[in-house]
């Protein structure tokens, strides 16, 4: 049988948004690899036989040529590399190391990269790189029937554009015991592919999709127990764009996930205005056990809203996230929102900004929240950035002044901030960062939004020693066995124990090297 093994690991320090530039770069996550996974199960179906190898950057050289010696056989034809956000530092040059020496021991086997995008991957030495949804792009490369697209002298397989793998009906994963799942371990569950939204800021390829973008849901009640009976997990992470884009499919899902014999954790994303519209999208949330909710609220002003393609009345909305909050209080016993802010759009104003800001700190006193300036990546080559609406037209939208501007950020700006070096340091890095456009409108620039978000970190409005812990970074405290649910709610980004989560982090590590090196 033809065999295949895929490397996955997320690097990535527990409560990222705080402690600017004190946390530990080189931090192995203990994110299990969703796509990693996925294409695993994919691979299997079609007469694979498919190794996972999660934390692969955590192993030192000696153990992973120990791994990679016990497990490549004659019979191996590829090595995969699934990169979520692409890495840097010391994990870099360590993935570098690893890959090299693959390549030199085992010349025959072909070594193949996926991610969304190509920047993430194209610095690590490989045959082939697939960029987007992988599954279709993979087996065809295998079978020699991939497109292949050149740029700068690496071969790439566009998958999204040549191979689509969305929607898709399959989107079931299963894992097998060699992967050592733990109970504590949150898992990736897609219930659907895909976006039927077109926001304008958003560089995600599939979006602005018509139809229907569900699984097959009948397999998810399945997927859920075997995983509960085999490895007792009860927690998910839901990789949907929007799990709220279609009503039914979240009935159906809550009425399924009912049925368990466990009280899952769930955690995803979810739009609050379709949320704050939509009467029942709580009710079936809270049946599925869907008390994490990251909502892309970009903004408490309307006009500003609409510019995006959202833009829902803002007292409609903050009644909506109350009653939520109340509700999942209520019937989950637990309740967890991030609010992601977009600081700079077009028609925002101060008074708008710190008007939300200031309700959000008031009425939202235990949550989280998320705010970055508006981002929008000048580089629009497809073949190797995700571009968004924003990127492609801003020129002609009518809604930025038509040039770029060129403004330093001077002495003056900095002593704002001199009570803060932490702060300055980050100013002048966002600022500087060179993929970003240096966009202008009536109401901020480029400049003066970073500016305003450094304001609001200064005056505590976005304060990482009060802020809590944001929903897709709970399970770093849970997995490792430091915190549990309840515990880990009442925590501040900067409020753990750093000492005992390194401790027990390590700890889950070592075993999991342990059990892998000596299956
Ligand atoms: S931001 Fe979210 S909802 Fe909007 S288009 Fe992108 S994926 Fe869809």
């Amino acid at each position: 049988m033809n065999k295949g093994i895929i490397l996955g690991c997320l690097q990535q320090n527990p409560g990222w948004q705080g402690a600017l530039g004190a946390l530990n770069p080189n931090w192995v996550n203990l994110k299990r690899s969703g796509g990693a996974h996925k294409i695993a199960t994919f691979m299997r179906k079609e007469g694979w036989d498919i190794e996972v190898l999660d934390y692969w950057l955590a192993f030192e050289e000696h153990e992973f040529k120990q791994f990679a010696r016990s497990r490549i056989t004659q019979d191996t034809k590829f090595i995969g590399v699934s990169v979520t956000f692409g890495y840097k530092l010391d994990l870099l040059q360590r993935a570098q190391d690893h890959l090299k020496w693959l390549k030199e021991e085992y010349p025959d086997v072909t070594i193949i990269a996926g991610s969304k995008m190509l920047v993430d991957i194209m610095v690590l030495p490989c045959d082939y790189y697939v960029c987007g949804y992988g599954e279709y792009g993979l087996i065809k490369l295998l079978k020699g029937e991939a497109t292949i697209t050149k740029f700068q002298g690496l071969n790439c397989v566009m998958a999204d554009r040549h191979h689509p793998c969305f929607p898709s009906k399959d989107l079931r994963v299963e894992y097998e015991d060699r992967d050592f799942i733990q109970p504590t371990d949150t898992l990736t569950l897609e219930l659907s592919r895909g976006c039927k939204f077109k926001c304008k800021f958003c560089s995600y390829n599939a979006i602005g999709m018509k139809g229907d973008l569900t699984r097959d849901m009948d397999t998810l009640y399945d997927e859920m127990l075997s995983n509960y009976e085999r490895f007792g997990v009860t927690s998910y992470h839901v990789a949907d764009e929007t799990t709220n884009d279609n009503q039914e499919k979240i009935r159906f899902a809550g009425s399924e996930i009912q049925k368990l014999p466990f009280k899952p954790n769930l955690t995803g994303f979810i739009r609050a205005d379709i949320l704050s519209t939509r009467e029942d999208d709580k009710k079936y949330l809270a049946e599925m056990g869907f008390w994490a909710q990251y909502y892309g609220v970009e903004t408490f002003n309307q006009t500003a809203g609409r510019t995006v393609g959202k833009g829902i009345d803002p007292d409609k909305l903050k009644r909506g996230l109350l009653d939520t909050k109340d509700y999942m209080n209520k019937h989950c016993g637990r309740y967890r929102a991030t609010t992601s802010l977009i600081l700079g759009l077009p028609y925002e104003t101060s008074e708008s900004l710190y008007d939300g800001l200031n309700w959000y700190r008031e009425h939202m006193p235990n949550e989280n929240l998320v705010m970055q300036p508006l981002y929008i990546n000048r580089q629009i080559n497809e073949l190797m950035f995700a571009s968004s609406e924003f990127g492609r037209t801003w020129r002609q939208s009518g809604h930025f002044h038509p040039e770029e501007i060129k403004e330093e950020i001077t002495a003056e700006d900095y002593a704002e901030f001199s009570e803060h070096p932490m702060l300055q340091g980050y100013i002048k890095n966002l600022h500087s960062e060179q993929h970003n456009l240096h966009w202008s409108h009536d109401s901020y620039t480029w400049k003066s939004a970073i500016l305003e978000l450094a304001r609001t970190m200064q005056q505590g409005l976005y304060d990482p020693r009060i802020n809590r812990i944001m929903t897709w970074d709970l399970f770093n405290f849970i997995t490792p066995g430091t915190y549990d649910y309840d515990s880990v709610l009442e925590l501040s980004i900067m409020g753990y124990d750093v000492k005992k989560l390194t401790e027990d982090t390590n700890t889950y590590i070592k075993n999991y090297k342990e059990a892998k090196l000596n299956a």
